[in-house]
Order: C-alpha cells, then sequence, then structure tokens
C-alpha cells in the first residue's frame, strides 16, 4: 500500500479508505465538523467502520486523533452502549407502538434481546452486516429519539453522534421527520448516514449532508484483513478476495466450506433457467432457500452475478474469476451468442436488493429464472 512517509496509518479498525481517512482527518483538524455527513459507496467497504470510528475519536477521553481502545468511553463503543452515540438501524415495530414511544419500548423480550445482541456484535465487528428479524425500516420513533435526545448534553460536552446506518431504509414519514432535523440541525450534534444506494434517498436530504464517497477495497487489502482477522488460509483468501467485488463483509460471507457446491448450483440454476421446466426451477428453488436464509440467498446471488459477469468478460477476452469454470462458460457463450448478458446482469443486481428488502425470496428467484431465460438467445 503507498504510504505517506509523514504520517503513520491512522485508525487501522478501518481497512484502507485512505483518501477517506485523509480527508476527516483533516475536517477533525480544523474542527470544522459539519452537522450531518453522508458516507456512500458499496456494501461491505467501511462505511460503518468509519462511522463508528469518528464517534470514537470524537469521545475518546485522551482526545487526539486516533481513540485510545481502552478509556471508558472507547470501552463502551466497543459493545455500541455508549451514552452519547446513537447507532440506528431498522427495528421491527412493537405491537401498539405510539409516537411517544422510544423505539425500543413496545418490542417483545425476545425481539428487544435480538436488537442487543445484534447492535453488540456489530459494536465488536463493524464489517458485520446487521440482521433483525422482522426489521423492515428505520422507523419513525427512531428518527424522534434523535430529536429527544439531541438537545441533551453528553459528559465532556463531546458532540452527541447519531449513526444512521443503511439510510435508505428510512420509511417514508421517518425521512421527513429527519428532514426536518436536519434543516434546524440540533447544536453540538453530528448526524452519519451510511448507504450503500444514495440514489434511494430523498434529494433533500442528501443536499444537507456533507457526502464522502467510499471506494471498493481492493483485493490486497481484503485477503490480508481475511488471514489477518478471520484466520483464513492465504490460497482461500485470495481466491475470496476475487470473488468478494471488493467488499470484506461479502469476502466474509464467502467463507464456508460449501463455497465449491454452491458454485455448481449457480451453474445448475443458470442451465434450469434456460431449458425452463417450471419443477426443475423449483428444485433448484428449494435447494437454496432450504436453509440459513436471506444471508445465504444473498451470496448465491453474488455467485450468479460474477458467474454472469465472466461470461462477459471472456466474450471480450479478458481475465475470468471463476478459472475453474472456463469451460462451461466457454459453452454457454457458443451456443446462446445473442445473449444479452448486461441485462441478465441488471436483473440480478435487482434481486439481490429485493432479497435484501425482506420481499418473499423465492418469488424474487422464480422472477429472475424467467428474466434470464428471456434474455438467452
Ligand atoms: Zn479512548
Amino acid at each position: 500500500m503507498p504510504s505517506d512517509p509523514h504520517r503513520k496509518p491512522v485508525w487501522p479498525r478501518v481497512l484502507g479508505q485512505r483518501r477517506v481517512k485523509l480527508q476527516l482527518l483533516s475536517v477533525l483538524e480544523s474542527r470544522r465538523l459539519p452537522h450531518a455527513y453522508l458516507f456512500h459507496g458499496p456494501e461491505g467497504v467501511g462505511k460503518d467502520a468509519m462511522a463508528i470510528e469518528l464517534a470514537r475519536v470524537l469521545h475518546c477521553e485522551r482526545g487526539g486523533e486516533a481513540a485510545c481502545g481502552v478509556c471508558d468511553s472507547c470501552v463502551q463503543l466497543d459493545s455500541l452502549q455508549h451514552p452519547g452515540v446513537r447507532f440506528i438501524t431498522a427495528l421491527p415495530v412493537g405491537k401498539d407502538e405510539d409516537k411517544d414511544d422510544g423505539p425500543l419500548d413496545r418490542l417483545t423480550a425476545e425481539e428487544l434481546r435480538n436488537v442487543q445482541n445484534e447492535l453488540q456484535a456489530k459494536g465488536k465487528d463493524p464489517y458485520r452486516r446487521i440482521a433483525i428479524p422482522r426489521a423492515t425500516g428505520i422507523k419513525i420513533n427512531s428518527i424522534r429519539e434523535i430529536r429527544r435526545e439531541a438537545p441533551m448534553s453528553v459528559a465532556g460536552n463531546a458532540r452527541r453522534v447519531f449513526i444512521l446506518s443503511h439510510a435508505e431504509m428510512l420509511t417514508s414519514v421517518a425521512a421527513h421527520t429527519l428532514l426536518k432535523t436536519l434543516e434546524e440541525p440540533p447544536p453540538n450534534c453530528m448526524l452519519i448516514l451510511t448507504t450503500p444506494n444514495r440514489e434511494e434517498l430523498l434529494p433533500t436530504i442528501i443536499s444537507r449532508c456533507q457526502q464522502v464517497r467510499f471506494d471498493p477495497l481492493t483485493e490486497d487489502q481484503i485477503s490480508a484483513a481475511l488471514v489477518e482477522r478471520d484466520s483464513v488460509e492465504q490460497s482461500q483468501a485470495t481466491l475470496l478476495a476475487r470473488l468478494s467485488g471488493g467488499s470484506y463483509t461479502r469476502a466474509r460471507e464467502l467463507l464456508g466450506d460449501d463455497l465449491m457446491q454452491e458454485r455448481e448450483q449457480v451453474l445448475e440454476f443458470v442451465r434450469r433457467s434456460v431449458v425452463s421446466h417450471h419443477a426443475d426451477v423449483g428444485r433448484i428453488i428449494d435447494d437454496v432457500t432450504e436453509e440459513k436464509g436471506r444471508v445465504r440467498v444473498t451470496r448465491f446471488l453474488h455467485l450468479l452475478l460474477l458467474w454472469f459477469r465472466d461470461a462477459l468478460v471472456l466474450a471480450r477476452d479478458g481475465a475470468i474469476i471463476n478459472i475453474d469454470q472456463q469451460e462451461s462458460l466457454k459453452k454457454f457463450l457458443a451456443r446462446y451468442p445473442g445473449s444479452d448478458i448486461p441485462a441478465i446482469l441488471g436483473e440480478i443486481d435487482r434481486a439481490i436488493s429485493l432479497v435484501e428488502r425482506n420481499v418473499y425470496i423465492k418469488l424474487v428467484l422464480y422472477n429472475l429464472a424467467g428474466q434470464i431465460k428471456a434474455n438467452i438467445r
């Protein structure tokens, strides 16, 4: 990695993102922090990690440009249990939830436990994808809580930080309430919105935030992290890094012994989608959705995406990722030379975002199989 000899690497918990780090450091030095940031860029490249790191720096009792990691504040933030920092994410809506209720007030004991466990895990591992059952959106009561808490002062007069992870998940009413907060920003507070889909936010929200763009991570950064943080063997780390599309989160989700088998399943899904006996497609969809749910299906769709991306690359004589599947890719191209692969890639992308939004998974896969067939010729 290129390095500036005058500056030691800062914020080592956050992988790469050197440009972003330097940008934030210079803002910290100038003490001209904006009221609201929007961290945008691909999934799994460290937007939440950076938001949490910035909160750690702002609240660290020792001050300075890096968090110490050992003071009370730093320790509290390790489990996202800090009175001055709220991590806001999609949550289930409680029974009879009223406008004066806090976002957690009406949840069942089990739901509350799920939320707390997920937040703790996220604090320990900011690259983790939060998965709370029945959490379909960032709800209005989470935004109302910002307005309630914002005026209260924090120990040491530090800035109160609200991190809104996956801000594209804001419900429409919540987004409009947030807009009011952004229009009249409460003093001594900072909102950090993170999103992989900036275009899904209200333009009026985007324009009121300072934008920070995050880049995909390099294969080297990802494979090094897999080796160091996840004890993955170097050779496997290299393959996963290649398959990850620049996302550390995705690379880790690809971890697992059944990766080879899943790649076979991808091939089978393509075959059956094209030949299309309805029952055959159904069987493979049952296999894919059988266990582990959403995360597993998302991973399958990413592998499918890579397979078609390889088909496109191979058609242009480029270097492919699924090297061991080169033969089947070549056969496919020879047999269906008129296929609209970019259209298929778009459909898979769409399927991924639908699955992430809790739309009925099997239906998404059936529709996708239909779209693949329609674009292959
Ligand atoms: Zn500290």
